[in-house]
């Protein structure tokens, strides 16, 4: 089955079975290859090297580990999210476990506020924000009856558009949805599928945490030094600012794990796949604090920005000075999100079928299988992506 290695070890002048040594040519011989040290490359890593004993390179041409979730002290000591604020929560106890292994944790439970007709308000909706936009305390039933008679009638709710007017109404939607997520996504929200206005419910009580998964934490020493961890197995090589085109011919390696862009994998050639991606500005000011929460959202189109992160909140630092960052939307850069709508999924299953015919490659990731996931999410995917390898690779590990 593994045609790939063995292709590989006749580039390499090897037999399969032989002990890989070093390449003629100066190359190493890996028997993985992962392209990207992010959460699915290296978890995939972890496990191959701990479980299965398999010698691992893993490279990323970012200068960096973590992926997205990198974070690192900025000039003034601050710990900053390079990416945007990454807010670790689940339901999962076997992620849990999982990176238990590799961190400790610190208890955060995340709190949004958006910018709304002057007022900073719960998001997401909750009692508190209804009562003040209408102008009025309500309570649990006031709130269902009132949503009830704003909410439109959507006979079959397939895009975002049609799941806020169905459920809140056209004010609500206009004030605290509708400008946000024309910035974050460049569409309307009559574009997009309905999953991703769905992440963020609306509530009957005066509950204002953004999550109420059962495990809401961040790791203690931040993202960067958990991904030291996970990565710190003999087994494992990482190297850094290192594109896979730019050593694909040079290493020897018997199975790739690829969690980069697929459409970029196989050369656009089903055409693009768009990814939303991100500008941000960070800055450093010279207060203790900034702002109340750890996100403010900005729904307006009055400003370019969609949220303003303050990390002390995140990380529980105490400093005499504050990092914040702004996130600007944008059509241009590294690839951030997968944009559900039904005309990608088409394009997306076109590159499925590609990497279903293609068993040398293992694709894992928000990246490469084009999923609007979770931090989270993205482990479970790697972990069992992991299970069924090592299965069909045969060595899976003793239960
Ligand atoms: P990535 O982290 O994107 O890693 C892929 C890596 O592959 C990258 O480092 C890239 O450089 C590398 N790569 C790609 N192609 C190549 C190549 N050809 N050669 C070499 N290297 C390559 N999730 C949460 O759970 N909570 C949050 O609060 C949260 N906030 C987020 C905020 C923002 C702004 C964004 C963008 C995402 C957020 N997420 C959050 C999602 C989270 O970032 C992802 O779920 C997770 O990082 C995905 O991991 P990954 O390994 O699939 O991909
Ligand atoms: N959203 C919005 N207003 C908000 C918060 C979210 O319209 O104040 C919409 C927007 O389309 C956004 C989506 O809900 O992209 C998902 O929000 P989430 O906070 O989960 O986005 P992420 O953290 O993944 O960027």
């Amino acid at each position: 089955t593994w045609s790939g290695m063995r292709a590989q070890m006749r580039r390499a002048g090897k037999r399969p079975g032989q002990r890989p040594g070093p390449r003629a040519g100066g190359g190493a011989y890996y028997d993985y290859l992962v392209v990207g040290a992010g959460f699915a490359g290296s978890v995939m890593a972890e496990r191959l090297a701990s479980q299965s004993g398999k010698r691992v390179l893993v490279i990323d041409r970012r200068p960096h580990i973590g992926g997205n979730a990198y974070d690192f002290y900025n000039e003034d000591g601050l710990l900053v999210h390079q990416y945007g604020p990454h807010i670790f929560h689940t339901n999962s106890p076997k992620v849990v476990e999982y990176l238990s292994g590799f961190t400790r944790w610190r208890p955060y439970e995340h709190r949004v506020l958006a910018r709304v007709d002057g007022m900073l308000l719960p998001m997401p909706i909750n009692l508190t924000t209804m009562s003040a936009v209408f102008g009025r305390a309500l309570g649990p039933d006031e709130a269902r009856a009132l949503l009830a008679s704003l909410a439109v009638p959507v006979a079959d709710v397939k895009t975002s558009q049609d799941m806020l007017l169905s459920t809140v109404g056209t004010e609500l939607y206009r004030k605290f949805f509708h400008g946000y997520t024309r910035k974050q996504w460049g569409l309307d929200p009559s574009q997009l599928d309905k999953s991703v206005a769905a992440r963020v419910p609306t509530r009957l009580s005066t509950d204002d945490r953004y999550f109420t998964d059962d495990f809401q934490c961040m790791p203690l020493h931040g993202y960067t030094r958990m991904f030291e961890a996970l990565l710190a197995h003999p087994n494992i090589t990482v190297a850094t600012g290192t594109a896979f085109a730019d050593i694909r011919d040079d290493i020897g390696y018997g199975h790739l794990i690829y969690s980069g862009p697929v459409d970029e994998f196989f050369g656009y050639r089903c055409g693009r796949l768009p990814y939303r991606s991100l500008a941000f500005r960070h800055e450093t000011l010279p207060q203790q604090q900034f702002q109340p929460v750890g996100v403010v959202n900005y729904p307006s189109p009055d400003v370019a920005y969609t949220r303003v992160t303050e990390y002390k909140h995140l990380t529980g630092q105490k400093h005499a000075r504050t990092a914040i960052t702004y996130e600007y939307p944008s059509a241009v850069g590294d690839p951030y999100y997968p944009v559900p709508r039904p005309e990608n999924d088409a394009i997306f299953r076109q590159y499925r079928r590609l990497a279903d015919a293609t068993p040398d490659v293992t694709f894992v990731g928000r990246l490469a299988t084009y999923r609007y996931y979770n931090m989270d999410q993205v482990v479970a995917q790697a972990l069992s992506t992991y299970e069924r390898l090592a299965r069909l690779h045969g060595h899976a590990p003793a239960d």
